[in-house]
């Protein structure tokens, strides 16, 4: 009876040892999510002002903004809200501009993979445009940019997980 009881109680030590190994590799993993976002500075100056553009996300997995038009060059403001309430971890969501030529597809697949930077992958920073932050329930994000000189479609996506596949997306029309 009392051999049992010591075996119960060293099952416990190893389950809760278990536990702790978990979180401490967590943290790790958040550590370096900060350090490699200070790492994708965006190539070109973004302008002071643009005009002011609202897309909102939900849970839903859907942009109410799905055509933007701009002309060449113009300095535009994208705001992101998440009206949703699921958590970040979750249901994020993004805006992330693709420069055009871009393979949507292979695009969303490395971003999966990027976890790290928040489904931004870094690998061929010129595939972004312009991006927000990921966010969580009731948070916003403005993103300033130029649109592209030269006229065309440019696809934008929500890059977290499964989102772009499931209609998460729109097009910045230049011309
Ligand atoms: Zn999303």
């Amino acid at each position: 009876m009392k051999t049992y009881t010591l075996s119960s109680l060293m099952l416990g030590i190893a389950a809760v040892a278990l536990l702790s190994g978990c979180g401490r590799q967590d943290n790790k993993s958040a550590a370096t999510t900060a350090a490699s976002t200070e790492a994708s500075a965006p190539a070109r100056a973004a302008p002071s002002e643009g005009r002011a553009i609202v897309i909102v996300g939900n849970d839903a997995m859907k942009f109410d903004v799905t055509e933007i038009h701009a002309t060449p060059g113009e300095a535009l403001a994208v705001t992101l809200k998440n009206t949703g309430t699921m958590p970040k971890f979750s249901m994020g969501h993004n805006w992330v501009l693709l420069a055009a030529n871009v393979d949507v597809a292979t695009f969303a697949s490395d971003a999966a993979q990027s976890v790290k930077t928040e489904y931004v992958p870094t690998a061929k920073p010129e595939r972004v445009l312009a991006s927000t932050k990921l966010l969580g329930p009731a948070e916003s994000d403005t993103v300033r940019f130029y649109a592209p000189t030269k006229p065309g479609r440019y696809t934008f996506i929500c890059s977290f997980p499964g989102h772009f596949q499931v209609g998460m997306k729109g097009e910045l029309i230049v011309k």
